[in-house]
């Protein structure tokens, strides 16, 4: 049995004294909301910190606000059920209540939130392993050795961002508010996302992310595709967040589509507004987006499924999503 190692946990009750908690305790403290990625990881010693600084008791973190006329405020402490069975997130910003309700299980969803999940550790088949396993084939750089396993001439690490959220909030073009010693501040999702599977937040290490802002709906179509081996409880193995706004005429005034769980960070495939954008979308239009999806994809050998197996998915995953949000037979 996997144990986790001694630490102190710090229960603040406001943001406020959880930003205090964070910088008085300095490198030795990590944040934990629902803890069910930090505390597995712990087990496994890919995290050691001394002070854990509980978000549980911070209820601002938990209000979720707005509609899709003036826009969402989810805050970060909200669960993953919460934000799945919230009736107008279903309603209008489809693809966050699915993302949200496809991770892991139940109980994981009870437990889990949605800051916990946008900032959840990029994975690694060489990394989530037990202590003694990853001593046994010597450590890698991402804790506690020099060099990546999966690529060993590489100065990087490829550890894969696994957020099923993520792809989704940077396709939705949201907001996120963090806050420090020195105040708050918001800053587009894609910022949030470095493509280092290490040093993959832009956060500061003392900052808290508090709040997801959705903008209006404004006519947006959102979906989420998720790809796994087991139809409940893995991790993405590809994630395909894509969006679409039709005039009224039937045709496409923008489109976005954002890929998950093949790279380092959320991948954004800039092409597809404008290989959509003033059509009515036929087969071969988005064949057109499937391709230039499916030639920006580079997964690594470093999670569930073969690599190449995993960038094949990314073209009928692309193609069926769009389908999705045309009404358009399979
Ligand atoms: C068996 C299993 C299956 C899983 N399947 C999936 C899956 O399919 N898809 C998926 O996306 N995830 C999956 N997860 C990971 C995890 O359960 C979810 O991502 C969950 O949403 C994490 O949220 P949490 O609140 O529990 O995060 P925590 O474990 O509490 O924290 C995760 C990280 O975020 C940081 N953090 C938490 N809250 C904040 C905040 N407000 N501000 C700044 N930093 C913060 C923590 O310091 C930590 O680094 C799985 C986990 C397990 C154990
Ligand atoms: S990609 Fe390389 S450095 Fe990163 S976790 Fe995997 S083996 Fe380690």
């Amino acid at each position: 049995m996997l144990r986790l190692p001694p630490f102190t946990y710090v229960a603040p009750t406001s943001l406020q004294e959880a930003v205090e908690a964070l910088q008085t305790h300095g490198d030795n403290a990590m944040l934990v909301a629902g803890g069910t990625d930090l505390y597995p990881n712990m087990k496994r010693r890919q995290f050691e910190p001394k002070v854990l600084v509980g978000l549980r008791n911070v209820q601002e973190l938990r209000e979720i606000s707005g509609d899709q006329e003036a826009g969402m405020v989810i805050g970060a402490g909200s669960t993953l059920r919460e934000v799945s069975s919230h009736v107008i997130i279903q309603r209008h910003y489809h693809a966050v209540a699915k993302a949200a309700g496809l991770v892991s299980t139940p109980p994981l969803r009870n437990m889990g939130t949605i800051g916990g999940n946008l900032c959840v550790d990029p994975r690694c088949n060489y990394y989530n392993m037990p202590h003694q396993w990853r001593k046994a084939i010597g450590f890698c750089m991402k804790k506690d050795g020099d060099i990546c396993l999966v690529a060993p001439g590489s100065n990087r690490c490829w550890a894969i961002s696994s957020s099923d959220l993520a792809p989704v909030v940077v396709a939705l073009d949201a907001t996120l508010r963090l806050v420090g010693p020195k105040g708050g501040r918001e800053i587009p999702a894609d910022e949030f996302y470095r493509d280092d599977g290490i040093d993959y937040l832009t956060k500061g290490r003392d900052e808290i992310l508090t709040e997801v802002r959705l903008p209006p709906a404004d006519g947006w179509k959102t979906t989420y595709w998720k790809l796994r081996r087991r139809g409940s409880f893995d991790f993405p193995i590809l994630g395909v967040a894509a969006c679409l706004r039709l005039d009224g005429s039937g045709e496409v005034r923008d489109a976005r589509l954002v890929l998950g769980a093949v790279s380092s960070r959320p991948l954004e495939v800039d092409a597809t507004g404008d290989l959509l954008a003033g059509r009515t979308p036929t087969e071969e239009d988005l064949e057109a987006v499937a391709e230039a999806a499916f030639s920006l994809a580079k997964p690594m050998d470093n999670a569930d499924g073969h690599f190449f197996w995993r960038k094949r998915m990314v073209r009928p995953y692309v193609k069926g999503a769009f389908k999705e949000l045309l009404g358009m037979e399979g």
